[in-house]
């Protein structure tokens, strides 16, 4: 029999890959991960976790501006950026260092540097060649710009991190999850904020009340959406951008930043070489086993092109552990995937958008719920929530539960479990509420939306 270096070579230590090699090695499986950047990947290093961080700086704005409601005698004090960036890169610095410490306490071996196939059972990572019964791919993916002249001069995500100092105003181009987040959170720290989008609405694919209902808050905190906008390209200005439109509409800016999507970590990774195939993106093919049509190659993880979540690429990696060293055969069920958009107010969201379930579903029913919330009586604060269920008629079961509002991260993952278990309207209308919170709501919506097929119907 051939003997390897490893039983588990990984190339990519962001979550789907630490997670895997973790759990591969906690088997007995001796397991080698490489990195070229930093441990802990997009989420840890340039994603999530910074973005949350600075998403909390954000907040206290909020906070101060509620507390004169409340008694306090509160003037929004100073707010220093290089400071909150100092803080975000220590926290960030710590958290590498934890993962670092997770492989080495598990005996995983940490190689540094970018790895590429060099056949089906070799990879080499800074000259030096590794061999592996098992090679997993997990490099992640990276942000990309529209593909229009001088948009190289517009930042990405990653250096939205890093800024060095706040712009006076920024246009930020797309309308997805990374657009509206980093809105709010330059929104809330002074910046004037111009969102462009291409299409009416943002967020394509949320339920339509949901991104309706956000817009309206968005707007109302002074932030500009600007629908419908067709780019021609960006012009560097002495003293900033100019964004030109196909209709020939200019608009100068400090800063552009486009959030416009990310594409799998797929260049130079031998993958041509070796015959792995490649989604018509660019993302490595995989079966439901994560497998590549290479038998002894798997792949978790963003750079598969599925959902691009961290807790899906763990999930990933922890099923091809089972099914590959724990002897228990694992497929990732990717149905009710709870998600949520660190907006200001932020979105909860799991199952099926109220039009998806029209077409999967057929009949359903529609609770919605719209109302102030407690804090905001006081505050004064001119924001609200709005609640919804979506249902279907035949079976009663709840498809889709989608919120914006204050919590709506942390009320709707618990929504996520029951879904997972079938429940039912009726069941959610037998849980008592917890009172006086908002979630209660999503156990006391009585009063169904009239259905506009039946009205269109009675006409
Ligand atoms: P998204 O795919 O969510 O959004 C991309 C946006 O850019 C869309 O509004 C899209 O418009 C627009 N767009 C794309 N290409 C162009 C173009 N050439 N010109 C103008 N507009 C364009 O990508 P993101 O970068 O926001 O996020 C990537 C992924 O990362 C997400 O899908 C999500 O899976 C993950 N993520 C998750 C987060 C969370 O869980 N909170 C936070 C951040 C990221 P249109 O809709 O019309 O196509």
């Amino acid at each position: 029999m051939a003997s390897y270096d490893y039983d588990l070579f990984t190339i990519g230590a962001g979550s789907g890959g630490v997670a895997a090699s973790r759990r591969a090695a906690s088997h007995g499986a001796r397991v080698a991960i490489c990195e070229g950047s930093k441990v802990g990947g997009t989420c840890v290093i340039r994603g999530c976790v910074p973005k949350k961080l600075l998403m909390y700086g954000g907040q206290f704005r909020d906070a101060f501006e509620d507390a004169v409601g409340y008694g306090w005698d509160a003037t929004v004090p100073d707010f220093d950026w290089p400071k909150l960036l100092a803080a975000k890169d220590r926290e960030i610095d710590r958290l590498n260092h934890i993962y670092i410490g997770m492989l080495e306490k598990a005996g995983v071996t940490l190689i540094e540097g970018f790895g590429r196939l060099v056949d089906r059972h070799t990879v080499e990572v800074a000259g030096r060649r590794y061999t592996a019964r098992t090679i997993l791919i997990a490099t992640g993916g990276h942000p990309v710009g529209p593909n229009l002249p001088g948009f190289e001069h517009a930042i990405s995500s990653n250096e939205a991190l890093d800024l060095k100092r706040l712009p006076s105003g920024m246009v930020i181009i797309g309308g997805g999850y990374i657009a509206v987040e980093f809105a709010c959170i330059f929104n809330a720290l002074g910046v004037d904020i111009t969102m462009m989008i291409r299409s009416g609405d943002l967020l394509n694919g949320f339920d339509d009340d949901i991104r309706q209902a956000l817009a309206v808050e968005m707007r109302k905190r002074g932030i500009t959406i600007r629908t419908g906008v067709r780019l021609d390209r960006l012009e560097k200005l002495d003293d900033g951008y100019c964004v030109v439109t196909r209709d020939g509409e200019r608009f100068e800016t400090e800063l552009v930043f486009a959030a416009t999507g990310r594409v799998p970590n797929t260049r130079n990774l031998g993958l041509e070489e070796v015959g792995v195939e490649q989604d018509d993106r660019g993302g490595v093919k995989v079966d439901s086993w994560s497998r590549t049509n290479i038998d002894n190659i798997y792949s978790v993880g963003d750079v598969t092109n599925r959902v691009a979540l961290t807790p899906v690429a763990i999930a990933e990696g922890r099923a091809f552990v089972e099914t590959m060293y724990n002897d228990n055969p694992m497929e990732v069920d990717y149905s009710n995937i709870p998600t949520a958009v660190f907006s200001s107010p932020p979105i909860g969201t799991v199952g099926l958008s109220e039009a998806q379930a029209r077409q999967i579903c057929g009949e359903i029913d529609i609770y919605k719920s719209g109302f102030r919330p407690m804090k905001n009586t006081l505050s004064g604060r001119d924001e609200r929530t709005l609640m919804k269920l979506v249902v279907d008629r035949r079976s009663d079961r709840v498809m889709g539960a989608h919120m914006l509002g204050p919590d709506a991260p942390e009320i709707v993952q618990g929504l996520a479990i029951a879904m997972n278990c079938g429940a039912t309207k009726r069941q959610f209308d037998r849980t008592i509420g917890l009172h006086p919170s908002a979630a209660e709501e999503f156990v006391t919506l009585r009063d169904k939306v009239p259905d506009p097929v039946r009205s269109q119907a009675a006409e």
